[in-house]
């Protein structure tokens, strides 16, 4: 099954390449990025200066019956979902469709100073996970797993970069 990785309002060209490149290493499934014509203006809260990720999964879901495997959206805007002050990402479990923003990857966001090296490692981190779920694989308690929870940018920079042994089974086409 194929991985299809949509940007949306997502302007790191350099970013999305090595992704690409280490997606490439760790799956045998192919990786393609697709063009998917949709504005997101919508769904953005002006009082949380945030945009509603389910809200865009919903709407994507509508225009991406022609891709045949998973669809990552890679986006630089804020997410949100309404019980939470912020999500990286969000995925439907056992679905096809996920979300993963960068916004709050960036070290710049926390430290003032820019690590294009630590962004794209916690973006690894952070795509696994998404597709992960659309896996059917839930939060895993093992820390050295990249399914385990993160909450915060300590924890996304805590675990691991791959697949616990028994998470790795559920992941199709993980080398
Ligand atoms: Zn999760
Ligand atoms: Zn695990």
């Amino acid at each position: 099954m194929d991985i299809f990785i949509a940007p949306l309002k997502f302007y790191s060209n350099v970013l999305l390449q090595n992704l690409i490149k280490e997606l490439s290493k760790r799956f045998s499934s192919s990786i393609h990025v697709v063009d998917i014509r949709l504005n997101i203006d919508n769904f953005f809260s002006i009082d949380r200066k945030q945009y509603f990720s389910t809200q865009i999964i919903a709407e994507v879901m509508k225009l991406t019956d022609q891709y045949n495997g998973k669809i990552i959206l890679l986006t630089d805007v804020d997410l949100f979902v309404p019980a939470l002050t912020f999500i990286f990402g969000e995925a439907q479990l056992n679905g096809k469709h996920s979300i993963l923003s960068v916004c709050r990857l960036h070290e710049i966001f926390y430290s003032g100073i820019s690590n294009e090296n630590l962004l794209l490692e916690r973006t690894i981190k952070e795509t696994l996970h998404e597709l992960g779920h659309n896996y059917g694989l839930r939060h895993c308690i093992d820390w050295d797993c990249v399914m385990h929870a993160s909450h915060g940018i300590e924890e996304v920079d805590i675990k691991g970069i791959t697949y616990c042994n028994k998470c790795r089974t559920k992941v199709e086409g993980y080398k």
